[in-house]
């Protein structure tokens, strides 16, 4: 049900992210197709618009009766073909004196293949063709100065028409430039061909690579489902035990006829000690879920850790000795040391270590804590010489939840949570724990907690 789940947001999550993609792509490939053409079409406007105008300037002034042909027209543009004499009839005449950049641009017009100029009189009639043979286009006479035409082959030309006119201001007729739109497009249609074949594969390579990382993501996920899963069922399997003694005790006083003073005592006895079991794994719970979502932060202030150290050696001297231990400390720095923190939560976490010390540690043996500076840090090690930890369980008795050895540390009477508490309480602070241990010798637990800037000189709590 889970890995069905995970799959189809995976799915849904690599199919959603192509499609946004690919339409993200779509649109960025339209408007680049669309920039592109305008940059050309603007820089071959802007050409035809130079051509024409030099042309219409140099042969305007010359102009003396409306339609007709004059020798400056063979003077300017050579190999020009006069439709009534017939093409390809050309006479080339000497050049008229120009200046260099009207030179320029006519032998531009000749040496490139891709210009065509037209004259045609005021009825529309084609009179003269530099360029392409007059059947070739359509004498588009139009009063529209810019124009995009065809030719019968489905070629495009883009084509500028300014009027002439004669010395006396009659209408002499019109002189049109084109210019040929092949090479734009032959690249256009390559374009066209790079983005269509382009965006389905970058759209195919997005979804594999989102396929890949949601996969990722989903792992972690599916991790952090399954600590989850655990947890729960963990702490019900917890909750379950002291619940099942009070039922059970309940049921064996429901069945008993006459119930002793004393037995009720018993009874009654034994209920409260399931219910303080009870109260403390729902407490412990309750501060892990707080601590998870750093909701105990907010009462911060500076803490003497030299002060909570005496305190809990104090608190924990009466169980030391009835466990015949030797519960010690040291102090290794002279000045008091102090860090930022909550102090309720600080003593929770060194009384977890120092009872758990204790607890694993034999009759006759040693429990000292020690306090000293290190970096700017304040290190507090627990050390015993108890039972010791293997090598392979260092890591895990971190873990909510977990007991080396379950049934020994049932008896002791932990819930496998107090290693999980003091962690979150040190990350809550912004510090370190780790364990130091050896099987049969002893361990370690230190501690690194960042000590306050300016560490308040009060200590008289
Ligand atoms: P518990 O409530 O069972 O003590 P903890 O989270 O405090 O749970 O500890 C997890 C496990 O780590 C314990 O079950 C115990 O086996 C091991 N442990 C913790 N402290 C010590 C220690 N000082 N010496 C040996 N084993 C320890």
């Amino acid at each position: 049900m889970q890995i069905r789940l995970f799959r189809q947001t995976r799915t849904w999550l690599a199919l959603w992210y192509a499609v946004v993609m690919g339409l993200i792509l779509t649109l960025c490939g339209f408007v680049v197709y669309e920039v592109i053409v305008d940059a050309y079409l603007v820089s071959i406007k802007r050409e035809l618009e130079s051509v024409t105008g030099t042309l219409h300037n140099v042969i305007e002034p010359n102009l003396k009766q409306p339609g007709r042909i004059e020798p400056i027209f063979q003077q300017v543009l050579l190999n020009t073909c006069v439709i009534e004499s017939g093409c390809p009839t050309q006479t080339i005449f000497g050049h008229k004196q120009r200046t260099l950049a009207e030179d320029d641009i006519i032998s531009t017009i000749h040496r490139d293949k891709q210009y065509y100029i037209r004259f045609i009189d005021s009825s529309g009639r084609l009179i003269a063709v530099v360029g392409f043979l007059p059947d070739k286009l359509p004498p588009t006479v139009q009063t529209k100065v810019w124009q995009t035409v065809k030719d019968p082959q489905g070629n495009r030309y883009n084509q500028k028409s300014l009027p002439l006119h004669t010395q006396d201001n009659q209408v002499w007729g019109y002189i049109q430039v084109g210019r040929s739109l092949k090479e734009l497009d032959n690249r256009l249609a390559a374009l066209k061909l790079v983005l269509a074949l382009g965006l389905p594969i970058t759209v195919l390579l997005v979804g594999g690579s989102s396929w890949w990382l949601a996969g990722l993501a989903m792992r972690r996920i599916d991790r952090s489902y399954k600590q989850m899963q655990q947890f729960t069922s963990d702490a019900s399997h917890e909750l379950r035990t002291p619940l099942t003694a009070i039922n059970a005790t309940v049921e064996t006083v429901l069945d008993t006829e006459h119930l002793s003073l004393a037995e009720a005592r018993d009874t009654l006895a034994s209920i409260q000690r399931q219910n303080y079991r009870l109260a403390e794994l729902v407490g412990d719970l309750l501060l892990l879920s707080r601590l998870d979502q750093q909701e105990l932060t907010t009462q911060w202030e500076p803490c003497c850790l030299n002060i909570l150290i005496n305190d809990l050696i104090e608190e924990f001297s009466a169980l030391a000795s009835a466990a015949s231990l030797q519960l010690t400390s040291s102090v290794l720095c002279h000045q008091p040391l102090y860090v930022m923190g909550d102090e309720d939560q600080l003593l929770r976490l060194l009384s977890n270590l120092i009872a758990n010390a204790i607890k694993y540690t034999r009759a006759g043996g040693y429990v000292t804590v020690i306090l000293k500076r290190n970096n700017g840090h304040a290190v507090i090690e627990v050390q015993d010489t108890g039972i010791g930890i293997a090598l392979g369980e260092q890591k895990r008795i971190f873990n909510r939840f977990y007991r080396v050895n379950s049934d020994r540390s049932r008896t002791t009477g932990g819930s496998g949570l107090g290693l999980a508490i003091a962690t979150a309480i040190v990350q809550a602070h912004g510090g370190s724990l780790h364990v130091q241990s050896e099987v049969g010798k002893g361990s370690t637990f230190i501690v690194q907690l960042p000590l306050t800037v300016t560490p308040l000189l009060n200590s008289n709590r």
